[in-house]
């Protein structure tokens, strides 16, 4: 056996040791096991139990020899812990969960009919600073890591003791400012936690060359664009981002994508009172999405403290999607859940 020095050993055994299990897949839990010198049938063993016991700890894996879990009992999971909750009228309920760090994110809960929706983060805070948006005021510390984006998934599973159906990527954060994070926490989500990848969304508002890159994968989840603005002077006032990456560019982009996934996308339009929700920014909407295979979401304004947007009354948010219906535009108007809760779009922030 040839001789590796200690130090490599130790550090070899430590970066082992910082890693959580969970977002490991059936296969690499089995190695693991395996290198602990365990039997392979315990890495199926343990994917139960942190996929779908809800195991915070190895401790807590009762089929487990008790000798082997107390040497292992230091290796995290990687699970948050529910730092405040709290519920709307509609049954929404907004977690502040705190992180291994101590760094605080929210996740919504957001139960309809039959489905258990999950809205959750992919940053501690956001770098975007669009303007009527509450998570890019407190700015931005830091990505999410991909076991700390689907532990918000099992937090909320676990908490509503109900399957979650479906998961949105439109929590706090940019989720294409940390693709790879949010790409493996995909695959986990759809292979581990078992979500289809039609009932996953990603939203975004766009990043140069991201889309095109995301469309690579050939994935078949929904990809949601965050557009707010139907042309490039009043994109750039509300998101500072369109300034460097103009409108145009980022359709394009949107263009590809639909022709190599054929997956039609889903376009986000914020309503604010006065200022995009006129009929002819409907009538220019349709136009930019002329020919594009799409959907559009309206999202009448929620309101935050910061900006002093408005919402429009229910007339005008009926004139605007009656604009882009005759232009036969795909379009449906989506009021926010959790509004009282201050756990609707655009409110999420890392504080109670
Ligand atoms: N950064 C991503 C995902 C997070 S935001 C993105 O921009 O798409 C999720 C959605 O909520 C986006 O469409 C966002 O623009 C919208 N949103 C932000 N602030 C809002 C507010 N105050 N009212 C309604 N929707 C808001």
């Amino acid at each position: 056996m040839s001789a590796t020095p200690l130090v490599s050993q130790v550090d070899s055994v430590q970066s082992e040791l910082i890693s959580p299990l969970l977002g490991a897949s059936v296969t690499e839990l089995t190695l693991w096991v395996q290198q602990q010198g365990q039997p392979a049938y315990r890495g199926k063993q343990l994917h139960d139990w942190i996929y779908h016991h809800g195991a915070r700890s190895l401790a807590d894996v009762s089929v487990f020899p008790k000798q082997w879990r107390a040497e292992v009992a230091a290796v995290p999971i990687g699970r948050s812990t529910i730092h405040h909750r709290a519920v709307a009228p509609d049954g929404t309920i907004k977690y502040l969960l705190k992180l291994s760090d101590g760094q605080t994110i929210e996740t919504v809960g957001i139960p309809t009919d039959k489905r258990l929706t999950v809205c959750v983060s992919t940053q501690v805070g956001c770098p975007m600073a669009c303007d009527f948006c509450a998570t890019g005021k407190g700015g931005y510390t830091r990505n999410l890591q991909k076991h700390e984006i689907v532990d918000q998934v099992l937090t909320v599973q676990e908490d509503f003791q109900q399957r979650v159906t479906h998961v949105v990527f439109m929590g706090m954060g940019e989720p294409l400012l940390n693709t790879d994070n949010v790409l493996a926490s995909l695959k986990c989500l759809n292979q581990d936690v078992g979500i289809g990848q039609r009932s996953l969304t990603v939203s975004t508002v766009g990043i140069r060359d991201r889309i095109r890159q995301l469309a690579q994968h050939h994935l078949q989840i929904t990809l949601a664009v965050s557009l707010h603005a139907p042309n490039q002077a009043l994109r750039e006032q509300l998101i500072p981002s369109a300034r460097p990456y103009p409108l145009e560019d980022l359709l394009n982009e949107c263009r590809e994508y639909v022709e190599i996934t054929k997956r039609r996308i889903s376009f986000e339009y914020i309503l604010l009172a006065g200022c995009n929700d006129l009929p002819e920014h409907a009538l220019q909407l349709a136009k930019c999405l002329r020919g594009f295979q799409s959907h559009v979401n309206l999202i009448p304004y929620n309101p935050i403290q910061e900006v002093d947007y408005k919402r429009p009354n229910r007339d005008r948010i009926q004139a605007f999607l009656n604009v882009l219906k005759q232009q036969k535009i795909a379009v449906s108007v989506r009021y926010s859940r959790g509004l009282e809760a201050d756990a609707a779009c655009g409110q999420l922030r890392a504080t109670q």
